[in-house]
């Protein structure tokens, strides 16, 4: 059963991310652990832990942002919701839909602002 868009209500499509980089041995590339979403209707893009847990939204990101540094796919780059660490540092999560790696950005520079 697909979830519906949190936005628009239309029922998600699934969005297979795959781990594309860094298969040693020649392993096949292999899903990522998140269930990822998107929607034909309004172009809503997340993902979900578990068929139990709750859509967390995605954003696209565009331009130099957008281009993953790993694969160097354009506009292949998302990004989550920012949060901020328990050092005052704003991160997000950015993930490449293209090669399936993610990894925390750090928003603010330390020692800045
Ligand atoms: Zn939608
Ligand atoms: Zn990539």
């Amino acid at each position: 059963m697909s979830p519906d868009c949190p936005r628009c209500g239309r029922a998600l499509t699934a969005l297979s991310v795959t781990y594309r980089r860094n298969r040693w041995g020649g392993a096949p590339p292999s899903p990522r652990p998140e269930q990822w979403w998107r929607c034909t209707g309004c172009g809503w893009l997340g993902y979900r832990r578990g068929a139990d847990r709750p859509l967390r939204p995605m954003r696209r990101l565009e331009g130099e942002e957008g281009t993953c540094p790993f694969c160097g796919e354009e506009d292949s780059n998302v990004a989550g919701e920012p949060w901020e660490t328990e050092t005052g540092e704003l991160r997000d999560w950015l993930v490449c839909l293209t090669c399936g790696t993610s990894n925390p950005r750090c928003l603010t520079p330390p020692g800045g602002g």
